[in-house]
């Protein structure tokens, strides 16, 4: 099909329009015209792959990965745009989520986490999958075949200078890598796990129930990660400890953006009760404590029991802060009435049940929303707004370079 690419949507993709019908094509750029491979054919939609460009946008590079595009590695989406437009790409598809979802208009950017990024080397944990043969490669977009690659761009180590690629794997098993750098100096520290076929499904149904994944060397770890696998990131000048079961921010810069934003957003006073959703490991609960105080109180609620345990390492020093093990519901929320909430779901969002009962605390005054997918931000965005609350604060960082995902963060206040 010979197209030519209108806007950008969440994903990544170009709407095109040919006779009636509506493409959606990935690896082009606004304002192209392409020759595009049809992917897959649904209800309303058509899904397709650039071929070959014929006029090209002017943001448009040569993808400094040699294993970036349609046949290769479906990691990244924009190794072809430039940063700043991948960042301009983003913006739009941010705005248009909070136009038409949440009915919402705010003045932002999608900044950089530093002056110096480059998008490559910034992530901290990457999942390589073994094939038939036991070679570690990346997947395809949309596909369980699995590509050869020689590095990954967006590593935060060079694969090349690890074992990884050499070494056979248990076919079809997912290979984890994490670095993790506890003083910031020097090359990071290299972890790696194992997950197998039967391990990984029984992973992701049942994180809490123990069993769950295989060391490197083959032993089954019960519970609890053991203490020598845990992992530590330094953020702010504080080690937070991080199993590898538990969720930490990918981008090696990321941490301390988002602990520094969500702070600034919320200013949590000495001695008010504040409340940290979905808490992780406790990257906000900690300095919320520090704010606080001792005759304050900040309670995170967490519902992965390994970054529960972690947190409670993490904020052993601060008796005013707890971490509840549970899912954010309208049950679990019940009993609280805090001053300020932060809250940062997982893709979903917030359970919409959940959210009513938070915006009915009346000692309530500031929520900060930090979202990885602006479409259920907005989603969720537009019942704060419905309910007497006003978006007084909203910005964007790039966190995820090379890629269609964005952060979000936004400060609502009660009217
Ligand atoms: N704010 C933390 C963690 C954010 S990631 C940080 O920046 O490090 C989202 C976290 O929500 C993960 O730790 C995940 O385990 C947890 N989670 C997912 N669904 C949940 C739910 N329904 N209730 C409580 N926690 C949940």
């Amino acid at each position: 099909m010979r197209l030519k690419l209108e806007k950008i949507v969440k994903g990544g993709d170009c709407i095109a329009h040919l006779e009636g019908d509506v493409y959606f094509v990935h690896y082009g750029l606004p304002g192209e015209t392409v020759m595009a491979r049809i992917t897959q054919i649904k209800k309303n939609i058509i899904l397709a792959d650039v071929a070959e460009v014929i006029i090209p946008s002017p943001h448009r590079i040569k993808p400094k990965c040699p294993f970036f595009g349609p046949s290769a590695c479906g990691g990244c989406d924009f190794q072809h745009a430039d940063l700043n437009h991948q960042r301009e790409l983003k913006k739009d598809i941010v705005r248009q989520c909070l136009n038409f979802i949440g009915k919402l208009d705010a003045e932002f950017e999608v900044s950089p986490l530093s002056p110096a990024e480059s998008g490559e080397r910034w992530r901290n944990r990457i999942r390589l999958a073994a094939d038939e043969s036991g070679a570690a490669g990346m997947r395809r977009r949309h596909s369980h075949q699995i590509v050869p690659i020689k590095d990954c761009l967006i590593s935060q180590v060079n694969l090349a200078d690890l074992a990884v690629l050499e070494k056979r794997w248990p076919a079809g098993s997912e290979i984890e890598l994490i670095f993790s750098d506890s003083d910031g100096k020097g090359p990071p520290d290299v972890s790696c796990r194992v997950l197998t076929k039967e391990r990984f499904s029984e992973n992701r149904k049942k994180k809490s129930s123990g069993k769950t994944f295989e060391g490197q060397n083959g032993s089954l770890s019960d519970g609890a990660a053991p203490e020598k696998d845990n992992l530590f990131f330094k953020v702010k000048g504080t080690d937070y400890r991080v199993s590898p079961l538990s969720f930490f921010q990918m981008h090696k810069n990321a941490a301390e953006f988002l602990s520094d934003t969500v702070l600034e957003y919320l200013s949590p006073k000495p001695k008010e009760n504040a409340v940290d959703l979905y808490s992780g490991v406790g990257l906000f609960t900690l300095p919320l404590a520090k704010a606080v105080g001792e005759e304050g109180s900040v309670t995170g609620i967490e519902s992965n029991v390994y970054a529960v345990k972690d947190a409670e390492y993490n904020l052993r020093h601060f008796p005013q802060a707890r971490v509840l093990h549970a899912s954010v519901t309208a049950y679990s929320l019940k009993g609280m009435n805090p001053d300020c909430v932060v809250l940062d779901p997982p893709r979903s969002g917030i359970q919409k049940e959940a959210l009513e009962i938070l915006l009915t605390k009346n000692k309530l005054k500031k929520i900060v929303y930090v979202s990885c997918d602006p479409a259920t931000f907005a989603r969720d965005a537009k019942i704060i707004t419905s309910a007497a609350w006003d978006m007084k604060k909203f910005t964007s960082a790039d966190l995820f370079p090379m890629t269609a995902h964005t952060e979000t963060v936004a400060l609502f206040e009660r009217k």
